[in-house]
Parts: C-alpha cells; sequence; structure tokens
C-alpha cells in the first residue's frame, strides 16, 4: 500500500456530507490530507475546519462572507478566495488527487466539470450533476481517464456490489428507497403536511433540499437518472423498492439471477470513506449491524399517484434531452419556495409537473444549452408561483 496521502478537495465542506467528510479525514490522518474547503455563506463554520484541517485554500463562494474569513485567517497560510469562478480553478489545482462534490443542486456541475478536465477523480455526493448533464460529463470524464466513485449510499452499495464483476453483465438493479416520512399516506393526507414534518426524515440527517426531495421521492427520482449515468444502464434495468429500514442499501441482478445486496446501518461514513479509499476497505468504528435487532427486513412498491416525482423522473428520463435538467431546475426551485413557505408539500411535485410541459424541449443539449434550459426552468416555476 502506497503511504502517499491522498490530497481531498472539498466541495462543501460546511453541509452535512461535507462534516461527515471531515470526520472521516480526521479518523484517518494517515490517509488523507485536505487540500481545499469550500462553503457558500457559512464563514464562521469554514474559518473553524480552516484552523482545524489546514488547507493550502479556501474558497467562500459568496462574497459577502470574504472580509471575514480572510480577517480570521491571515495569520494562517491559508489562502483565501471567493467567488463562483474561484471553485472552477481551485478544482484544477495541481497538488488535488479527488475532489469530492458535495455542493447542493446545480450549483456543482461547472466545478465537477472543471475538475473532470483537469484531470482529478471525483467522489460525487452531488447527483444533481449527474441529472442535468449526465450524459456530456460521463463521456469527459471517460475521455479524461478520470474516475468518479459515487458517494450517494443507494450507487455506492451498487459500486460494491460490482467490485469483481467487471466481466458480468448487469441484469437490472433495484435502488432501495426508505419511503421517508410520509410513507404510506395518501394525497389527502399531504394536503397540509408543513415544512417540520418534512424535514423529520426517519433514517437519515441530511441537508434540508434533499430531506424534502426525500419526503417527496423525488431524491428517489434523482437517484435512478444518477444511476442510468454512473452504471451506464437502459431506463428499464433501474427498478425501485421501498424498503422502510434502510438496511439494504440496494441490490444487483447478475445474468444467472443472482442478486448481491450491499448492508449495513445507515450511515453515510461509510460510502464516503469507501469513495475515498476505493478499492481498499480500512477499519472504522462505525456501529456495526445486528440481524437480530432486525427481525424484519421489509419491501414495497413505490406508491407512484402520491409521490408524483418519482414518477416525473421516470418520465423525464425516458423522454430524455435536456428534460431531466428541466425537472431539476423546477425542483430546485419549488423546494426553495416550500422551504420559505410559499407554497404547499403537493403544489412541488404539481408545478415540477408543468413546467417540465411546459419548457422548450431540446433532444442533444450542449453545456451551454443546459445553463439556457436551467434558467429558463427557473423561471417558469418562479411564475408560476407568483401567481398561485
Ligand atoms: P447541505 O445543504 O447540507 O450542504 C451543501 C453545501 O454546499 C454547503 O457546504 C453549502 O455551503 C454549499 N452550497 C450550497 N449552495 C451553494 C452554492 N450555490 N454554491 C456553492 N456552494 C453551495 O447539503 P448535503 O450535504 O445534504 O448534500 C450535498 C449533496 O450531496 C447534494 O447533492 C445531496 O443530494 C447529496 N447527498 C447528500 C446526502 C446526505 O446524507 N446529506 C446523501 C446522499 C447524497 P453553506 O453551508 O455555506 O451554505
Ligand atoms: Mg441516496
Amino acid at each position: 500500500m502506497s503511504t502517499v496521502k491522498k490530497r481531498i478537495a472539498l466541495f462543501g465542506s460546511t453541509g452535512s456530507i461535507g462534516k461527515q467528510t471531515l470526520e472521516v479525514v480526521a479518523a484517518n490522518p494517515h490517509l488523507f490530507e485536505i487540500s481545499v474547503l469550500t462553503a457558500h455563506k457559512n464563514a464562521d463554520l469554514l474559518i473553524e475546519q480552516a484552523l482545524k484541517f489546514n488547507p493550502n485554500v479556501v474558497v467562500i463562494v459568496d462574497k459577502a462572507g470574504y472580509p471575514k474569513v480572510n480577517e480570521a485567517l491571515k495569520n494562517s497560510d491559508v489562502k483565501v478566495y471567493t467567488g463562483e469562478e474561484a471553485l472552477i480553478s481551485v478544482a484544477q489545482m495541481a497538488e488535488i488527487d479527488i475532489v469530492l462534490t458535495a455542493l447542493v443542486g446545480f450549483s456543482g456541475l461547472k466545478p465537477t466539470i472543471a475538475a473532470i478536465e483537469a484531470g482529478k477523480n471525483i467522489a460525487l455526493a452531488n447527483k444533481e450533476t449527474l441529472v442535468v448533464a449526465g450524459e456530456i460529463v460521463t463521456k469527459l470524464a471517460k475521455e479524461k481517464g478520470v474516475n468518479i466513485y459515487p458517494v450517494d449510499s443507494e450507487h455506492s452499495a451498487i459500486f460494491q456490489c460490482l467490485t469483481g464483476e467487471a466481466m458480468n453483465p448487469i441484469e437490472k438493479i433495484y435502488l432501495t428507497a426508505s419511503g421517508g416520512p410520509f410513507r404510506g399516506k395518501k394525497r389527502e393526507d399531504l394536503a397540509s403536511i408543513t415544512k417540520a414534518q418534512a424535514l423529520k426524515h426517519p433514517n437519515w440527517e441530511m441537508g434540508a433540499k434533499i430531506t424534502i426531495d426525500s419526503a417527496s421521492m423525488m431524491n428517489k427520482g434523482l437517484e435512478v437518472i444518477e444511476a442510468k449515468w454512473l452504471f451506464g444502464l437502459t431506463n428499464q434495468q433501474i427498478d425501485v423498492i421501498v424498503h422502510p429500514q434502510s438496511i439494504i442499501h440496494s441490490l444487483v441482478q447478475f445474468k444467472d439471477g443472482s442478486m448481491k445486496a450491499q448492508m449495513g446501518l445507515p450511515d453515510m461514513k461509510l460510502p464516503i470513506q469507501y469513495a475515498l479509499t476505493y478499492p481498499q476497505r480500512f477499519e472504522t468504528d462505525f456501529e456495526r449491524f445486528d440481524f437480530l435487532n432486525y427481525p424484519n427486513l421489509t419491501f414495497e412498491k413505490p406508491d407512484l399517484d402520491t409521490f408524483r416525482n418519482l414518477q416525473l423522473a421516470y418520465d423525464a428520463m425516458e423522454k430524455g434531452g435536456n428534460l431531466p435538467c428541466v425537472l431539476n431546475a423546477a425542483n430546485e426551485v419549488t423546494v426553495e419556495a416550500f422551504l420559505n413557505d410559499k407554497i404547499k408539500f403537493l403544489d412541488i411535485a404539481e408545478i415540477n409537473e408543468k413546467v417540465l410541459a411546459m419548457a422548450n424541449f431540446s433532444a442533444n443539449p450542449s453545456l451551454t444549452s443546459l445553463y439556457t434550459t436551467d434558467l429558463e426552468a427557473r423561471h417558469l416555476a418562479s411564475e408560476i408561483i407568483s401567481k398561485l
């Protein structure tokens, strides 16, 4: 084993995945070194992290936070940059071995592409990047000889099941879904859902956007599209099964009918660590799974009528082109509006569906045209919301 430490650029270090990544790094100082940390607005936490992990560079994207971070780090060796463009340049720094993308939403796309262009391997948490531009991103990664290691637990599970199976074609995969806090509920039950109820996920503690996406099952829809591009699957090869205990993280079914599943207690630190150390596994002190605590692992069919967003994601994937980008943009706007008490829970999927129907379709979008699509879909969603 090489004793050279892996140098990590951690994009979105102040978020849920970012913080857990730093826990993994702190527990394994012999394996990892932090080169870059980035935050959007959370200057205080970024400063604290910078003082602890001593990176070469930090980026506070929001310019209003720059003076504070700069002042706090002026007596350290840490360089402080600001602005979106800074994310692009630091993604390409020579010293970096791997970029862990834990930004949320469309904001992850540009820096991820910049990192791939520079030949950096990617540990990908930011699923929206593959939803928006999966074809372009995976093609570019192939051209540049870059590996994309999944951080998302379901995709990490599939990736782990596929290790050692390069010669064996996949028949299909099953992505497991917890079903979120509203599993078993019907549309009429969801009409008066509050933000606090939607923010309470039964099994995972995550950032606000993905928590709402989990409650509406948009998260699983985004993950279906993410899986298509990560593993080069056809739409028909991807199935979703609701598994409320979140112990089986996903499964692969091979052509001989054999199924491999990856299991364990829900803890994002495990897929984060595996994405950073693949193909090796290193010891952890994470809590171990005990069968006797889970005598019943159960499975259900997803309810696509109540959780429309999952159906919308399948539809957008089937029609392809720029529609997954449209759906993602609409959903970012509607989730934000829901979090700001501007719309109701069921409006999220309803508005997403309207925007999908209204946006200009393009079958083979370029990267530039996806930026236009993203803006157009955001505009359409905002218009609908403003007229409610
Ligand atoms: P959080 O909202 O907790 O964190 C997001 C991070 O990105 C923060 O560091 C935030 O900075 C930064 N950020 C937000 N907006 C921007 C922007 N416009 N430009 C630059 N930086 C920005 O999200 P999560 O950690 O929950 O999720 C991150 C990604 O990982 C998402 O794509 C999510 O789908 C995926 N994921 C998350 C899982 C989880 O368990 N949380 C599981 C699987 C996937 P600041 O703090 O300063 O606002
Ligand atoms: Mg997931």
